[in-house]
């Protein structure tokens, strides 16, 4: 028998969100996440996922994965501090830092996870985290998890930032403070001003965290936000996923030697989960063997994200202000955000609404994630369903 609480908190919350229209009923892909998905039986394209290079399917990486599986079967087996570690995990550590031109690095089991474990792994209650009001989820809750002051920045504003920088250096209330911040900001596109972040770290002596989920594999020729303004010496924490543009599952944290020493035997996901399977980190470690030898697809994904963009503005939409293949179309009104997607998704497109509380309100959108793995074929049948429901809807 469950408890009287718990069946009154469910229902009372799941009907208010239900009327609302915030329940979220979550679609069931039949088959892979590719350029186009399958859903309820029809073929669309997808401009919905987060897999940039388009590597979630590349036939090299299944057979490295399929071959992973074979050597070292399906799971880790234990925690990698009590069983020992897998010579994949460490190969993949070995490769990242390369790959993101530090001197080691850390595998987690996600890019959420590494946020859970870097940030409480350094700082405490009597350290302050100023915080870019625009971060990632898991970022906001890992810096909850480390008990640390959180002073939240306006998006992007360094005359903000260096005031508040500022401020809590010379209150001598902190024994550290760190900056935190997204390298691309998910919703908008945009990306994060590094050297000014940089330089006002410098002047305060602020520790540096950049979370560059979204930018792995699609800036700095592959490498990232960081390398991208060649700034690999004076980032303290690169964290990202392997879940994005690598196609796979897991994330990382790249810094000083030091650094992940200390994330190895302090950081509390590393310390009590289980790694990823042997298949995932195989195929993660080609996936940036590959992205080291050809950025090929990465140039792939920007023509392609150039196209979408210029055919979407062409029609008359607003696309906003991004500066990464992130292609938002701004509607506006919540209601008639979540109509045109519905509408798109009628006529063979997967892009999704995000409205409020995501994004400001009264700046709904449709955002559209552009691959590599698109055709131009696939774009344009996008474009021409964006023109058509706009008209329909009175918009364009
Ligand atoms: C997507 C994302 C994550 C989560 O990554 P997962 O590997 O899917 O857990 C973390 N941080 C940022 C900034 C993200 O965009």
């Amino acid at each position: 028998m469950s408890s009287k609480a718990l069946e009154q908190f469910l229902d009372e919350n799941i009907e208010d969100l239900k009327s609302r229209g915030l329940y979220n009923e979550i679609d069931i892909v039949e088959g892979a996440n590719g350029p186009t998905i399958q859903i309820g039986g029809r073929e669309l394209i997808n401009l919905s996922s987060n897999n940039y290079l388009g590597l979630a399917t590349n036939n090299t990486l299944k057979q490295v994965a399929n071959e992973a599986v074979a050597s070292h079967g399906v799971g880790a087996g234990a925690v990698r501090t009590i069983n020992g570690t897998l010579d994949l995990h460490k190969e993949l550590e070995r490769k990242i830092a390369a790959f993101k031109g530090t001197e080691a690095a850390i595998s987690y089991q996600s890019g959420f996870n590494c946020n859970m474990a870097a940030i409480s792994a350094v700082m405490d209650r009597n350290d302050a985290i100023l915080s870019d009001e625009l971060n990632h989820a898991s970022i906001i809750d890992g810096c909850r998890l480390s008990k640390a002051k959180i002073i939240r920045v306006n998006h992007s504003d360094m005359d903000d930032l260096r005031k508040k920088a500022k401020e809590a250096v010379e209150s001598g209330q902190y024994n550290k403070v760190m900056v935190i911040t997204d390298g691309v900001f998910s919703m908008d596109g945009d990306i994060a001003k590094l050297p000014e972040i940089v330089e006002i770290a410098e002047e305060f002596d602020l520790i540096t965290y950049v979370d560059d989920a979204h930018g792995s594999g699609v800036l700095g020729n592959g490498a990232g936000t960081v390398k991208h303004f060649g700034l690999q010496d004076k980032v303290d924490f690169q964290i990202g996923t392997l879940s994005k543009a690598i196609g796979v599952v897991g994330g990382y944290v790249a810094g000083k030697k030091n650094l992940i020493d200390w994330l190895k035997v302090a950081s509390r996901p590393f310390l009590f989960s289980t790694a990823v399977t042997p298949a995932d980190a195989a195929a993660s470690a080609k996936a940036i063997d590959m992205l080291m030898e050809s950025n090929e697809l990465v140039q792939l994904l920007w023509e392609n994200a150039d196209y979408l963009k210029a055919g979407l503005k062409d029609k008359g939409f607003d696309i906003g202000n991004s500066e990464t293949p992130i292609t938002p179309v701004i509607i506006g009104d919540e209601q008639l955000t979540q109509k045109f997607s519905k509408r798109l998704f009628e006529s063979g497109v997967y892009a999704k609404s995000i409205v409020f509380p995501t994004v400001p309100r009264g700046t709904g959108r449709v955002r559209n994630m552009p691959t590599a793995a698109h055709t131009k074929e696939m774009l344009d049948q996008a474009i021409a369903t964006y023109e058509k429901i706009g008209k329909e809807m009175g918009m364009i």
